[in-house]
């Protein structure tokens, strides 16, 4: 079988590493990849959001089976778009159509199905500019800290988290009638505030049944003890120390199993991951929001603990045959550390040398904003460039072997945090 990976960081790095181990795989190509993918398939050099160039390259590479990494594409419509064409109808594509794709590219939507399938989530209302006195009323009758959210995509930005009932006021303002999101925030939820300790959950599902994925947590921010500025996610372990069976089957329970069941009930059809971001109040989980596709750098984490083959699991998610698949999942802790351009999630620069990952033995090296330059040399090309992964009997044995690994590798400016899973 020849599978297109769709994307281009360490989450599909790690989803072409494991698909390389496959026996069922022919050949893998990777739209636009990175240094990383090129040494386990072919890269092609087209945009995540180039639809008819990826169709040629699919017709062209013989492609049986797309899977489409990031949410952008998805958003926009790419499944709906291979549907649509005729000459790519056998093709099966991995990640749903654009109207289920709104769990994660709409908030409002996402609210209003968790809402009608009663599945836990923070209190909430949503707003436009023609309802904005509304939204100031709202935001008086909350306790601080007021939770804002730009309804579509703000490429992980549009979530403001505001101590100050005045500062709220003027940031609804900003997001609505300013367009500080541009459309992404012409609607805009606001939400109880949630307080408690995050977590996601990821499955496989062809829409009616569905495969548990290891769970991880992740660190997003870019300073030590999550301080400072917001990022893609600088590390992840898997799995969560604190998320012990009693509590990982409430969230199957009462969040997993509701919300495959009412993808059935609202006729949505979906094939793909399902990732749950999920914190625990009062040692209840509750969703903080889905996603409709991995999670990066959860995925550096998740994918190198299944121990089966994740290409028959595709093939089974695609023909509706998930019914009774298992899922083998390795015991040991994985944990992951980003590498990244240093003054990264801010301005940063690229092209910068990489040496010494020739010399990791005991991780894996997974590459997100690497290239090669003319003279062949792997280089910076982005804010999270490196996800270096190791296995351990817990997390911080894993983490330390990272650690460890990391001190092979080198680029200038090169930063990563210290202090992964500081709070488990
Ligand atoms: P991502 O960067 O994961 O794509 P996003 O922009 O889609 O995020 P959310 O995941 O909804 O937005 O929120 C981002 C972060 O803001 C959450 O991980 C969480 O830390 C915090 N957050 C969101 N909603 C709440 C809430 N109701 N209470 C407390 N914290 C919240």
């Amino acid at each position: 079988m020849n599978v297109l990976i769709i994307g281009s960081g360490g989450r599909e790095h790690a989803i072409a590493w494991k698909l390389k181990q496959s026996s069922k795989l022919t050949q893998l190509f990777i739209t636009p990849g990175n240094a990383g993918t090129s040494k386990v398939g072919t890269n092609l050099n087209i945009g995540v959001s180039d639809f008819v160039s990826i169709k040629k390259a699919v017709l062209e590479n013989n492609i049986d089976l797309v899977l489409v990494g990031p949410e952008v594409p998805l958003v926009e419509g790419i499944h709906d778009f291979f549907l649509a064409d005729d000459a790519l109808k056998n093709v099966k594509v991995i990640g749903p159509q654009k109207y289920a794709a709104q769990l994660e590219g709409s908030k409002e939507f996402a609210k209003k199905f968790m809402i009608r399938h009663n599945i836990p989530t923070a209190a909430y209302e949503s707003f436009t500019k023609d309802n904005l006195e509304e939204g100031f009323l709202f935001l008086e009758k909350l306790n601080a800290p007021y939770v804002l959210k730009a309804d579509g995509l703000a490429a992980g930005k549009g979530v403001v988290i505001l101590n100050d009932l005045l500062e709220a006021k003027n940031e609804l303002r900003d997001m609505l009638s300013n367009e500080k999101f541009g459309n992404a925030s012409s609607t805009v939820v606001i939400e109880e505030f949630l307080d408690g300790i995050e977590m996601s959950c990821f499955i496989l599902t062809d829409g009616k049944n569905y495969v548990n994925l290891p769970s991880a947590k992740d660190y997003k921010r870019i300073g030590e003890g999550d301080t400072g500025l917001n990022t893609g996610g600088m590390g992840a372990v898997s799995p969560v120390p604190f998320a012990d069976d009693e509590y990982l089957n409430k969230i199957e329970e009462r969040i997993i199993k509701p919300t495959v069941l009412g993808l059935q009930k609202d006729n949505i059809p979906y094939k793909g991951f399902i990732f749950f971001g999920l914190i625990r109040v009062n040692n209840e989980p509750m969703v903080i929001e889905y996603n409709c596709r991995m999670g990066d750098p959860e995925t550096e984490v998740v994918i190198p603990r299944i121990k089966s083959d994740l290409l028959d699991l595709l093939i089974a998610t695609a023909n509706d045959c998930l019914d009774g698949k298992t899922i083998e999942i390795d015991h040991r802790s994985a944990a992951t550390v980003m590498l990244v351009s240093g003054g990264y999630p801010e301005q940063y620069q690229k092209g910068k040398v990489i040496t010494g990952c020739e010399n990791v033995s005991n991780s894996i090296v997974f590459h997100a904003g690497t290239t090669t330059n003319d003279i062949n040399e792997i280089v910076t090309d982005g804010g999270r460039v490196i996800a270096v992964t190791s296995f351990g009997n817990d997390f911080k044995e894993a983490l330390s072997c990272s650690y460890k690994s990391i001190n092979e590798i080198n680029f200038d400016k090169m930063n990563y945090r210290k202090d992964i899973g500081f709070d488990l």
